[in-house]
């Protein structure tokens, strides 16, 4: 079968080479988190549909190297409207292939989707630029070049919107693609290759290879025929990605894991405080920015906690298909016994279980939101990334403290810091490593804003010109006042 109907929305299971569907001898079996229902048998891709991929990107790559900044950006516009108009189907099928919730893919997700092809169309019209400069009279002038085939591998967490966020300026740049998508949420992947053919973007230009990590993944990071790897997902994966990429020398972007800190200070506003801290569980936790490490001031943790332990009891668990459903379930039956075993470990060596600490269910994916306090800083619960609703939940005494406890990690991703003075949150939050830091506030995003992490979290920076200077050649080109035949200086 090449097609299959997911909610009553049509989707092809076989990979988009060269514009054209193309088949695979094997296939992987696609279920639903909600209920596990089978949804789709999916092409299982390896190095022959990644070595075809290559071929038809490359193939397509002068033509679309060659076009104008504008006639990209038209296209781009053009997949917007049509992600637009389809962002009912998609919002469905991504919620059904992966349990977030569906109000969350309506009205923040699948227009964030539009908005990364509309945001890079855009900036590279109107902002990418740089402005010359004089060095003894010569004048430099900054350029970004097409660098070639990208290869993109992406998470089930957020499976449409990361992939696009690495599509979009991809596109815009110049280069062309190829999406190796995670094996757990393969479907919008499918829908988005029948838009960007309905938006008249050229065969070749943007190709889809679907199949496991080990094997399509391994095959296409390793291919000498890529020029950029754009890479969202674990630090294991990240390092297999490296290895493989040093081989060609490629240049790699990662977006990796977290353990970020949520800090509240004394003087922050309780009941915002208490918000924050509730985000966290966001997506049934499975969110790589969320604060999980909860650093609160001693003089206040007993109230937080109260009016934590309230507000959390308040999060209605269900199917995300419902529009009054805060927290779905976890993506997949592997994952949820990943994160139960961090859990009944934590349990087991003598850790405080405040709340949850259990699944929600017994024949479903669903996990208790969860507090725990640790018994100590060094804890497996305090260091590792769960990639679930599990938090931990430490007091400080000081500002030193505080920074010490928040930076004392090998991630640095985020952070989210809670307090009402503005002195302290700016001698903060220069102290603090991580790549975005929100203050009083939660997942603010804007795409002009480098996004990344420090540390393990992360190499790199994408967004703005990040997002460019990484997809393509930045080139310097520098003109001497001397050698012209009509004698004028260039400039
Ligand atoms: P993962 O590392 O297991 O898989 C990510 C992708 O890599 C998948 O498409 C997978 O098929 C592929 N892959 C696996 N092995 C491969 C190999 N040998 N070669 C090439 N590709 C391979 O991660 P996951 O479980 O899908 O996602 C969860 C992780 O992603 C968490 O650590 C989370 O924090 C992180 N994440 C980070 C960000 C960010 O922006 N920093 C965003 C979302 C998720």
């Amino acid at each position: 079968m090449t097609t299959v109907t997911v909610a009553g929305v049509e989707v092809d299971t076989r990979h988009f080479i060269g514009g054209q569907r193309v088949s695979s001898a094997e296939t992987f079996a696609d279920h639903s988190p909600i209920d596990g229902a089978h949804l789709a048998d999916i092409a299982r891709g390896g190095r022959n549909e990644v070595d075809a991929a290559v071929t038809a990107a490359r193939a397509a790559f002068p033509g679309w190297a060659a076009t104008t900044p504008a006639q990209r950006a038209e296209i781009m516009h053009r997949i917007a409207d049509i992600v637009e108009r389809r962002l009912e189907e998609l919002a469905i099928v991504e919620t059904t292939d992966n349990g977030a919730l569906l109000r969350s893919h309506r009205r923040g997700v699948m227009p964030r989707v539009a908005h990364n092809f509309r945001f890079f169309a855009d900036y590279l019209i109107n902002d990418l630029h740089h402005e010359p400069f004089e060095t003894r009279g010569h004048t430099n002038i900054v350029s970004w070049d097409p660098a070639g085939v990208t290869a993109l591998i992406t998470p089930w967490n957020a499976p449409l919107m990361l992939a696009t966020w690495k599509i979009a300026p991809a596109l815009a740049s110049g280069d062309t693609v190829i999406l190796k998508p995670a094996e757990w949420t393969p479907l919008t992947a499918s829908i988005f290759a029948d838009i960007t053919v309905e938006a008249g973007l050229p065969a070749g230009v943007f190709n889809l290879v679907q199949g496991y990590g080990e094997e399509a993944g391994a095959a296409l990071v390793a291919h000498s025929g890529i020029s950029r790897i754009s890479f969202t997902g674990s630090v294991p994966t990240a390092k297999l990605v490296a290895r493989a990429a040093a081989e060609n020398l490629t240049p790699c972007s990662f977006e990796l894991g977290g353990k970020s800190p949520t800090i509240i200070f004394d003087d922050s506003d309780l009941d915002l405080a208490v918000t924050l801290a509730t985000e966290q569980y966001d997506n049934a936790g499975q969110v790589c920015l969320a604060g999980t490490r909860l650093l609160v001031h001693e003089t206040i943790a007993p109230q937080f906690k109260e009016a934590f332990a309230e507000r959390v009891s308040r999060i209605k668990q269900g199917d995300p298909r419902d529009e009054a459903t805060d927290m779905g379930p976890q993506i997949h039956p592997e994952h949820l016994e990943r994160i139960d075993g961090f859990v009944q470990r934590a349990r087991e060596s003598g850790a405080d279980i405040v709340f949850g600490g259990n699944r929600a269910g017994a024949d479903n994916l669903y996990y208790q939101p969860t507090l725990i306090h640790p018994r100590t800083p060094s804890d497996e619960i305090v260091c590792e990334e769960v990639f679930g609703p599990v938090l931990t939940m430490q007091t400080f005494s000081s500002d030193e403290e505080a920074v010490h406890m928040a930076n004392g990690t090998e991630f640095g991703l985020a952070a989210v810091v809670a307090t009402g003075d503005r002195a302290r949150a700016e001698r903060v939050t220069k102290q603090l490593v991580a790549g975005t830091i929100w203050v009083n506030c939660f997942f603010v995003r804007d795409l002009r804003a480098p996004f990344g992490g420090s540390r393990k979290s992360g190499v790199g920076r994408e967004g703005g010109t990040w997002s460019f200077d990484f997809y393509s050649d930045v080139k310097n080109t520098v003109f001497s006042p001397n050698g012209w035949k009509d004698g004028a200086a260039h400039g």
